[in-house]
């Protein structure tokens, strides 16, 4: 039996799930992260062939085809032989505000990469502030993303990424090239070659499939970021169907036949397949209902409400000021008055209101050109609230369903199945 693996790299942890053809999970491994670490490539590459070496062996020796997704903008700088010369820069590193003028400088207006913790802005920041000993060997040096790495510890192919990583690098989708003001960067670092997520790239190397008694002939394919292949699991596959996570923030994707970027909102595109997936984020969402509820309270007081009737209360539930999207007013103030007394009434107002946002969202990307909404996923911790559902149902006037699955390794099987079948 052929069997596909896919292995997601989060934030608190990495997970691995193996599926059949027919989608079925025929195993799964988790490796939680410590909280503290003075050596993450180290930590990375233990929970990697530990997460592969806990699949049981008759199992692990059907896996046909592997895909692998890290966080997005965590990047590693290596030298020849993939070894990390300096500490990885994390997805939620900050430190490239310090080059965020010379990106605005370089990078055409408006453009995805001009943001403190994207891949360009750590890529800047490297090159200028590289450690003195290896400033030597910089032409050596390979630029690579977390799950390129990962990859290729066990393919060995150094500088391989795929177009998803690669977005927040500058990568041009569209065209499928580096863009010209990239290029005459003259960037001191090996940038890796980009190809479509899910390609089949090569074997594992002998060492790997002789250590982790994987099949000799056992493919890795090119991965993808932990957001879409989240999405990916979701089932969400034609246009018109997307995601919402109802998480601490609230997270818009919606498949479109055509791509949409509003850099103002926020707005990006990444390519999938033929379609794209366009996505906007708002600062309203579950950390709101957190700073006011316990998860029990939640609970108990939604299933007091009435998800039919109106709560006549317009708020734009924030924690502090300023949203970006579906409005961009960085000084945008949080409206949570007027509170009633009554705890159920409130937190109706609030579940009301972030439907209303949540709804003017996909409302923006349809007027930005994107295909109109026909039913939405939901994941997250607000996606366990039936109450907030039919809420959500009576302002976004579609169908919303539960996603197939939820999580991301799961969608990295996916990608890899799709790989080495040629489905890509
Ligand atoms: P993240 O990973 O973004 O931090 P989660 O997907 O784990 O968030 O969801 C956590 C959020 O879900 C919390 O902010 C919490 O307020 C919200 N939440 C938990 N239970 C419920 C519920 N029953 N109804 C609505 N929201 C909930």
């Amino acid at each position: 039996m052929n069997l596909y693996l896919g292995i997601d790299f989060g934030t608190s942890g990495a997970r691995a799930i193996v599926i059949d053809s027919a989608g079925i999970i025929q195993a799964e491994s988790q490796y939680l992260f410590a909280d503290s670490t003075d050596n993450l490539t180290a930590m990375w590459r233990e929970a990697l062939f530990s997460l592969i070496a806990e699949i049981p062996s008759e199992i692990r020796g059907g896996i046909c085809a592997i895909a692998i997704n890290g966080t997005s903008s965590t990047v590693l700088l290596c030298d020849r032989t993939g070894n990390p010369i300096d500490s990885p820069i994390l997805y939620n590193d900050s430190r490239g505000i310090e080059v965020i003028d010379k990106l605005k400088e370089i990078a055409p207006p408006n453009h995805t990469v001009i943001s403190a913790t994207s891949s360009l802005a750590k890529l800047l920041w490297w090159q200028d502030l590289i450690p003195p000993l290896v400033r030597g060997a910089r032409g050596d040096l390979h630029f690579l993303h977390q799950a390129d790495w990962l990859a290729f510890l066990l393919h060995g192919q150094l500088g391989i990424s795929d177009y998803h990583n690669a977005l927040k690098l500058g990568y041009d989708v569209e065209k499928l090239c580096y863009p010209e003001w990239i290029e005459n960067l003259e960037i001191p670092f090996k940038l890796p070659k980009v190809i479509t997520p899910g390609t089949p790239i090569s074997e594992v190397t002998s060492e790997i499939a002789a250590s982790l008694k994987l099949r000799k002939d056992c493919v890795v394919c090119a991965g993808t970021t932990d957001s879409i292949a989240a999405f990916l699991a979701s089932g969400a596959k034609s246009p018109g169907e997307a995601s919402t996570s109802l998480g601490s923030t609230l997270v818009i994707k919606l498949l479109s036949s055509t791509r949409v970027d509003d850099a103002k909102y926020g707005i990006y595109s990444h390519r999938l397949g033929d379609l794209w997936l366009v996505g906007g984020a708002s600062n309203t969402g579950g950390a709101v209902l957190k700073s006011f509820f316990s998860d029990r309270e939640l609970e108990s007081l939604s299933s007091q409400i009435d998800a039919e009737k109106s709560s006549n209360l317009d708020y734009y539930p924030l924690l502090k000021a300023g949203d970006r999207f579906p409005i961009n007013d960085p000084n945008l103030p949080p409206k949570l008055e007027p509170r009633p007394e009554n705890p159920v009434e409130f937190l109706h107002g609030l579940l009301e209101s972030i439907a209303r946002i949540e709804a003017r969202g996909y409302e923006l990307l349809k007027q930005l050109g994107a295909t109109p909404l026909s039913c939405v996923y939901t994941a997250g911790g607000g996606a366990k609230n039936p109450t907030w559902t039919k809420i959500r149902e009576r302002y976004l006037k579609v169908p919303i369903l539960k996603p197939t699955h939820t999580q991301a390794a799961y969608g990295s099987a996916i990608l890899a199945m799709r790989g080495i079948n040629k489905k890509i």
